[in-house]
């Protein structure tokens, strides 16, 4: 790993510039293949599904940020984290956290199911849950944190020793956190994936999934689902997260200082009746979060007084996209009841605190006095009724 901080390795991957040319940014290698002078000794480039450069100082980049010993991009977060769920096999069960990503929920209750891999979901702030959801068959501990969409806060190096105590994998989705916050794989986790497509690709034009493991054993399993399975990241887009990756610092730095002052106001709002954030001192999972992150990031939810307060400010906010997705340059707001988790029961997200009340704020680039008034301007504008 490298010697340099965080901000200076953003800037300075492994591979800063092109080798050959000395050119600022890595070439998009947009090619299938490669001559082979000799074709009884194939050279180290054979096939681009396999091998390609501008993927592969990605790879390098993201690896590095981690402290991992190998990095893995794919087409996005999603063929990220079905990629790792390969390693497994039929009859595997796997120990998740209740609160993972939607998208994940769908692939493990429906694609892997039928493949045969059995899932416990459990409370990822209650380790005892966690340990009681262990079985014979139990091959991994998937967990998020914080997590989507009401930022609740798992303790990682207490995951991670669970894990090793039963010989189980442990893994987790760092998306909200990014490398520059979190590091989960300092404190004893196996497997990072990230969407790339949200704080690291940064700006709302892009999909795209990384992995990074600690162990070259775990590395070989995964680069032989990555090669064989193929849902690798394209050049032209792994260039596009590698650029992302060098205004990550100040990206985020600025985002979660606007989400900071964003989330205190909210608190003084009369139509707010929760803010959830873990910044805040008053959040269950503050303390933890401290401990283990750099910062709280530029994520938060509320709760409004009611689902029509909820709707209008969705309907009349200017600044903010109405959207899926986070951690984009422009801020986003969503509403995670048809969003992100319409696919969930309603029983199953009210258990969760996700309301047809609550709305997720991702925090942009613009003047936290600009989105604070505009979300103002929204909450005091009934939508007109007819
Ligand atoms: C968006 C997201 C994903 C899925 O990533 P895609 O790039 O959309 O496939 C996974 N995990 C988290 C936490 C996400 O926010």
């Amino acid at each position: 790993m490298s010697r340099h901080d965080l901000p200076t390795r953003l800037v300075h991957p492994p591979q800063d510039r092109d080798p050959r040319t000395g050119a600022s940014s890595i070439p998009i290698y947009q090619t299938s293949t490669y001559h082979q002078a000799d074709p009884e000794h194939l050279s180290r480039y054979d096939y681009a599904r396999s091998d390609n450069p501008t993927r592969e100082a990605l790879e390098q980049a993201v690896a590095d940020l981690e402290g991992g010993t190998r990095g893995f991009a794919f087409a996005s977060g999603m063929a990220a984290i079905s990629s790792v769920l390969m390693i497994f096999q039929a009859g595997d069960h796997l120990v998740v956290g209740e609160d993972i990503y939607g998208g994940t929920y769908r692939v493990l209750t429906t694609l892997f199911k039928r493949w045969g891999l059995t899932v416990s979901f459990a409370d990822g702030t209650d380790l005892e849950r966690l340990a009681a959801a262990i079985t014979p068959a139990t091959k991994a501990i998937f967990v998020e944190t914080p997590s989507n969409p009401t930022l609740k806060i798992t303790d990682l190096a207490a995951v991670a020793a669970l894990a090793r105590r039963h010989g189980l994998l442990a893994i987790t989705d760092n998306t909200f956190m990014t490398p520059l916050l979190q590091r989960p794989l300092e404190l004893g986790f196996d497997l990072v994936v990230h969407s790339a497509t949200k704080f690291i690709g940064g700006h709302s034009d892009l999909i795209a999934g990384l992995a990074v493991v600690k162990d070259p054993e775990l590395g070989r399993r995964l680069r032989q689902v990555q090669n064989g399975f193929g849902a690798i990241l394209g050049p032209q887009d792994s260039w596009l997260t590698l650029r992302g990756l060098k205004t990550l610092g100040a990206r985020l730095e600025q985002q979660q200082r606007g989400a900071d002052i964003v989330a205190r106001w909210l608190l003084e709002r009369l139509e707010v009746q929760t803010v959830y954030y873990p910044g805040l001192a008053a959040h269950p999972g503050h303390e933890i979060h401290r401990r283990q992150a750099a910062g709280a990031g530029a994520v938060l939810s509320f709760e409004l007084a009611n689902k029509g307060l909820a709707l209008q400010l969705l309907k009349q906010v200017r600044l903010p996209l109405v959207a899926v997705s986070l951690g984009g340059v422009e801020s986003i707001l969503s509403y995670p009841a048809t969003m992100s988790h319409a696919s969930m029961p309603a029983g199953e997200r009210a258990a969760r605190g996700i309301t047809d009340s609550l709305v997720r704020l991702s925090v942009g680039l613009e003047s936290p006095a600009d989105l604070i008034a505009d979300l103002e301007q929204a909450l005091a504008t009934p939508t007109d009724p007819t």
